[in-house]
């Protein structure tokens, strides 16, 4: 694989196009796959606006594309930061706040017993997201819920409006 840094813009939206490049593909040439994303028009993951349950100046929060449980959520900054590590005391501290609101309105439209939380941007590229997973009574604590086969995504436009509804208040 050619070094895609050194590539136009141009180039590398073509090689994306024909399918020739993966995200995997851009995090190991340093270059950040969401970002991307968001300054060629979703030419990567697609417009997500349907999943989108909550979005200030700061953060994104949408429901995974191929979630591990049924309202498996990423909370996104808008800011390019590669990890945690890098994020300024201020959007640290709001990220995670925001997080422990959506764990309890997530705790409560999908009626799951509790909800995990990871961050595990790794690599020399990322962005910098938290995942909240939904562990139901049925499931087992521990671990391997951070591990749970992914599910299809399943849109249930109910549950959409009323986790859009309760995070904005
Ligand atoms: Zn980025």
């Amino acid at each position: 694989m050619e070094d895609l840094k050194n590539l136009k813009n141009k180039e590398i939206i073509n090689l994306v196009k024909n399918k020739k490049i993966t995200p995997a593909d851009m995090i190991d040439s340093g270059i950040c796959p969401t970002c991307f994303d968001k300054e060629n028009g979703n030419i990567l993951y697609g417009d997500n606006a349907d999943k989108v349950i909550f979005e200030d100046d700061n953060f994104l929060c949408f429901l995974a594309v191929n979630p591990r449980a049924n309202g498996h959520t990423i909370i996104s900054t808008k800011k390019h930061y590669k990890d945690m590590l890098e994020t300024d005391d201020e959007t640290c501290q709001e990220i995670f706040l925001l997080a422990k609101r959506v764990m309890n309105v997530l705790k409560e439209v999908y009626n799951s017993e509790s909800v995990y939380l990871c961050t595990m941007c790794d690599g020399p590229m990322n962005h910098f997201h938290v995942q909240l997973i939904p562990r139901y009574s049925f499931e087992k604590r521990g671990s391997k819920n951070f591990v749970k086969p992914r599910l299809e995504y399943a849109e249930d436009k109910e549950k959409i409006e009323l986790l859009r509804k309760k995070l904005s208040l």
